[in-house]
């Protein structure tokens, strides 16, 4: 294609966009003068633009380096449909595919070239590419070059040898971790000591949080799915048989749900994963995070989490894959003691050094704090990150319905103290028998029922004994013992409330909310006719083309052209999203879809 143009005129020819977003113009200024960068964006902030358009406007082959196939696969058929000379270099292509690439590739007639890691590393094909003249260097995903992430892949870590093999050629590293660690730690590791840093903003003010205490994950799921009817989304499980057990259960209760972990077999997996790709109308997929990474499909209205993630990092991550088409999505966290507790033992059984162990625990810790905090979420979330929001953002569920406050010292203390003379050796619910007075053969057994503490404490129930003790071990006040796992025992933290030192004011849990329905993203503006019709043509033309619809038009694309109601392709060229590739192939099928629906 005739690429070179510059950026400003490529972003409005080829990919029929009006202007930058946030740090793009920057990021795209400082590569097109040869500059290395590193690109920090939340999911759906652009970054993709951030290296095509350079990649297109420079002279010579753009090559990107991604881990994932099906992420390549989607963005190389989107930027056909653009017009754009792109391709996937991967195991999962043909033998003759494969013979074509290294043909445009000899031929120079290729723009864009995605890669996978371990392939862009063989000798031979290096060799080649020295010889090619490239644009520019992109690694997508790039923190997975950080051995503390929870993405890591040693493919990655050969990549530091790019610096000496393409001396001139703009590197750029883009990843949608924040953290600070993760930043230097992908500076150093990838040799990439001068680029320059561009860190966007990492709020994604479209997706509404709730975060609420695990009662009955079930029960509470369906109630979430109730208010998303028709739309799609993902259910992460952090088992394999919960991810099995779940999507068994949507279905049956009538909601269309497909499973998605790394023991299905590969077909099956890619099946569930091509359905979901291009799924339109309500479906949820039940996933390990085995799933997700690289999934770029705009228009996930949902993300839920059925039990706690590992770290902060990991819960913004996944949560960000909803909304990226910007309109409205929401996710939903359910965690419990349990989960608290499992988190904290598989940090502790894992084969990491100390120092990373304590890394690991401090980032579950940031997550822990933004389930208990009886603030914003967002305000939470983005402090955590470095950032500041100066006001309750007003679209999460602290926000929505302030969660209460209430004096717990007193019954902390008893709590403390039930630990304490039990000898820590047990768990929640036997302690919480000791402080409600239950006399069972375990009480009985232990002789629990002569101690000062037993039946102390019925001032809260079984289930606000359970809420203390989960939120006293989510702010490390008690924490499970390593040799005895299920035990409770009282960290330092504890001494002073134990002495009534200290107060302790801990978050009223609160009733799942009955939420009404979510905006449908577009229905609400314009003509929902209209919209649907146009969503059958792009059904229609995806079909025939064996691509996700998302690929052929976003719905905001669609939603803009139902609106405009364009009578002509000039008009209709004025469309976002709408480039010259695509009006050339779908303008007169579209103004003929517009004159059907006039009536
Ligand atoms: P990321 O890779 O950062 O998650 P993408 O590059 O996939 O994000 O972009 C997210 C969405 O935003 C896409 O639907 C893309 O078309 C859209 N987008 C990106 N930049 C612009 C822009 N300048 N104007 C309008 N839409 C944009
Ligand atoms: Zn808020």
């Amino acid at each position: 294609m005739d690429v070179l143009a510059a950026p400003q005129d490529l972003l409005r020819s080829v990919f029929g966009l009006r202007g930058f977003r946030g740090q793009q113009e920057a990021v795209i200024a400082h590569v097109m003068a040869g500059g290395d960068a590193i690109v920090l964006m939340p999911t759906g902030g652009g970054k993709s633009l951030c290296y095509q358009l350079p990649a297109l406007s420079r002279p010579g082959l753009g090559v990107v380096v991604s881990p994932l196939i099906a992420l390549m696969r989607n963005q190389v058929a989107s930027l056909r449909q653009l017009g754009v000379n792109a391709a996937a270099l991967n195991s999962a292509i043909s033998q003759e595919e494969r013979g074509q690439i290294w043909q445009d590739l000899r031929a120079g007639t290729l723009d864009i070239l995605y890669v996978a890691p371990e392939r862009l590393m063989m000798p031979e094909f290096l060799d080649m590419l020295t010889r090619r003249e490239i644009s520019l260097i992109a690694i997508d995903e790039a923190h997975c070059v950080s051995q503390w992430g929870h993405d890591f892949r040693k493919e990655y870590l050969m990549l530091a040898e790019l610096r000496e093999r393409f001396p001139g050629v703009p590197r750029m590293a883009l990843t949608a971790t924040a953290d600070v660690q993760t930043r230097e730690e992908i500076r150093w590791r990838l040799g990439l000591d001068g680029a320059e840093l561009f860190l966007a903003s990492f709020d994604r003010p479209n997706i509404r949080y709730n975060i609420a205490p695990k009662a009955s994950p079930m029960r509470q799921l369906l109630a979430f799915l109730k208010t998303h009817e028709g739309e799609s989304g993902i259910v992460y499980c952090l088992s394999r048989n919960a991810v099995e057990e779940t999507a068994a259960a949507l279905n049956s209760h009538g909601i269309r749900a497909l499973p998605y972990h790394a023991r299905l077999d590969a077909g099956t997996r890619a099946r569930n994963q091509d359905a979901f790709l291009a799924a339109e109308d309500g479906l949820v997929l039940v996933a390990t995070i085995a799933f997700g990474m690289g999934i770029d499909k705009p228009d996930v209205r949902f993300v839920v989490h059925m039990d706690l993630p590992g770290s902060l990092e990991a819960f913004y991550q996944e949560t960000g894959r909803a909304g990226r088409d910007g309109a409205p999505a929401e996710t939903m966290l359910l965690y419990g003691m349990q989960d608290l507790m499992l988190r904290k033992k598989m940090i502790h059984d894992g084969e990491a050094p100390d120092e990373v162990k304590r890394v690991e625990l401090g980032k579950m810790e940031a997550l822990l704090g933004v389930c208990e905090t009886a603030g914003c979420r967002r305000q939470a979330i983005l402090g955590c990150f470095g950032e500041t929001l100066p006001a309750p953002c007003g679209n999460c569920d602290t926000c929505l319905t302030p969660a209460e406050t209430w004096d717990a010292t007193v019954p902390a203390r008893k709590a403390l103290s039930a630990m304490l003379r039990t000898g820590q050796r047990f768990g929640v619910g036997h302690l919480v028998d000791v402080l409600l007075g239950v006399e069972t053969d375990k009480i009985a057994r232990f002789g629990h029922d002569k101690l000062p503490t037993f039946g102390v404490g019925k001032e809260l129930d079984r289930k606000g004994w359970q809420s203390l003790f989960r939120q006293l071990a989510a702010r490390g006040v008690v924490e499970t013992d390593h040799e005895n796992y299920g035990a409770l025992v009282m960290t330092q933290t504890g001494r002073p409330i134990l002495r009534g030192e200290e107060e302790v004011h801990l978050r009223r849990d609160v009733k799942p909310r009955t939420a009404k329905r979510a905006d449908r993203a577009f229905a609400a503006s314009g003509d929902t006719a209209l919209f649907e019709a146009l969503r059958q043509e792009r059904a229609r033309i995806a079909k025939e083309q064996r691509v996700p619809a998302y690929v052929i038009f976003h719905d905001t694309t669609l939603s803009a052209i139902a609106e405009a109601k364009p009578a002509s392709l000039t008009a209709l060229a004025e469309v976002p999203g709408m480039g010259r590739s695509k009006l050339d192939r779908y303008g007169e099928t579209i103004l003929a879809v517009l004159a059907q629906n006039a009536a």
